[in-house]
């Protein structure tokens, strides 16, 4: 990796400004899931060992840019204590005076959370905008945003003597704890978290081992048009499954019943089947389906094959599908999956999508699992731990995997 990292950095006797991903679940004031958090004590607790004192930053929901006490990080704070053997104290704003005093008064080996930083709208730097506006209007406002998220960042970054991002799951976005507040300090790096994930991630596109096999589904095509597109350079093979299976069979003029499909990207996935075909990318479709009359777990269903009849519709891949598919990752060496293969929260259309991940986790490949959906169908099969790695960004390694320099890696100090 060409980014500093957070070993590359003397943090004795420093305040080390950090950004985690704090976003995590919470009900009754207390956090339901900690994963994140826990996630984030390799780079925490390096600081600590080694004579810093931390400044941490994160979001936590959809505040909206007000200060709102649904959003608090006082949650993740406390379990953050009980996880540290170091004093964490939550201050009672993101900037300003009484911050700063808190951070004057850190000493080495302790942690200091900042509030919610998406309690200011500074942190996503989004103007607000009348419906109304005209694009004079628009133009000076997205302006005055700028020099607001501008001097933002500047106040965070100078509760930090270095920088360390920790947080994949925001990479992608530009946002002033990310890539403001880099501006303003000399050395900033990735953390531990962050250095996996480029480097699982960024190896498994340029230098992969072969056969290289994408698996590739979820709801829509829309959504991973741009990974399919920059995966048929790279791979070997795309699976295809879940909804957007039905977008590519309307393509290929095959009968899809009820099926999700969009009709606006119907050209477009011709044309990808028609570039797969070119570059001689092996691009796999379902050849057998599981079909059901309604949208529902009690629906009745019915095994079909590749052309599904009015008043059905696809909800998972087949048996012979599922062989097909298990048999492709057996043989791989790299693995890059990202959305299911079914509508796997529903029993009866769950087994396309864990017997694709039990394949995954058998295999002998460097496996590693992108986005939101694939992730929790790999907690649910309870195979998590048998792969090489389970990204914490879905939006974020949607974006790596489309070929895409991700701003909060961009503004991390050149090695
Ligand atoms: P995404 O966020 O695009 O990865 O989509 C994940 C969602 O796609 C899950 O909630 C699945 O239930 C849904 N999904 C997968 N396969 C299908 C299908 N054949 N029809 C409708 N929805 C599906």
């Amino acid at each position: 990796m060409n980014k500093l990292t957070i070993k590359d950095l003397d943090v004795q006797g420093k305040r080390v400004l950090m950004r985690v991903d704090f976003n995590v679940p919470v009900k009754d004031g207390v956090v339901g899931d900690d994963t994140r958090i826990v996630a984030a004590l390799p780079s925490i607790n390096y600081v600590l060992e080694n004579g810093g004192s931390l400044i941490l930053m994160s979001h936590c929901g959809r505040p909206k840019g007000k200060k709102n006490p649904e959003f608090t990080l006082k949650p993740a704070a406390d379990r953050l204590a009980e996880l540290v053997d170091a004093k964490v104290t939550l201050a009672p704003d993101v900037i300003g005076p009484e911050v700063k005093a808190l951070v004057d008064g850190l000493k080495a080996g302790e942690i200091l959370v900042l509030e919610n930083v998406r309690f200011y709208a500074e942190e996503e730097g989004e103007a607000k905008l009348a419906d109304d506006a005209t694009e004079e209007q628009i133009k000076a406002a997205k302006a005055e945003m700028k020099i607001k998220q501008d001097a933002f960042a500047k106040e965070l970054a100078s509760f930090g003597d270095v920088y360390v991002s920790d947080a994949f799951g925001t990479a992608h976005r530009a946002h002033a704890s990310m890539v403001g507040v880099t501006k303003y300090i000399d050395q900033c790096a990735a953390g531990f978290l962050l250095e996996k994930e480029i480097e699982y991630l960024g190896n498994a596109l340029e230098n992969p081992k072969r056969p290289f096999v994408a698996i590739i589904g979820g709801a829509k095509i829309s959504g991973k048009i741009d990974v399919v597109t920059n995966l048929m350079s790279k791979c070997d093979a795309i699976l295809i499954g879940g909804g957007m299976a039905y977008t590519f069979y309307k393509a290929m003029g095959k009968a899809i019943g009820n099926s999700l499909v969009e009709e606006d990207k119907i050209e477009l996935a011709g044309e990808i089947l028609k570039q797969a075909k070119e570059k001689g990318v092996k691009l796999l479709l379902p050849i057998d389906n599981i079909a059901a009359d309604a949208f529902s777990a009690d629906a009745n269903i019915k095994e079909v094959g590749d052309s599904i009849e009015d008043g059905w519709m696809a909800l998972d891949i087949g048996p012979k599908t599922i062989e097909l598919y298990c048999n492709e990752v057996a043989g791989a060496k790299t693995v890059v999956w990202n959305g299911p293969m079914g509508c796997f929260e529903m029993a009866p259309f769950a087994k396309g999508t864990f017997s694709v991940c039990e394949a995954v986790a058998k295999s002998d490949s460097v496996s590693i699992i992108g986005g939101g959906d694939s992730v929790a169908a790999v907690n649910q099969s309870g195979v998590a731990d048998q792969m090489s790695h389970v990204s914490t960004g879905g939006g974020a390694s949607l974006e790596f995997m489309e070929g895409k320099q991700l701003p909060g890696i961009v503004a991390l100090t050149e090695k």
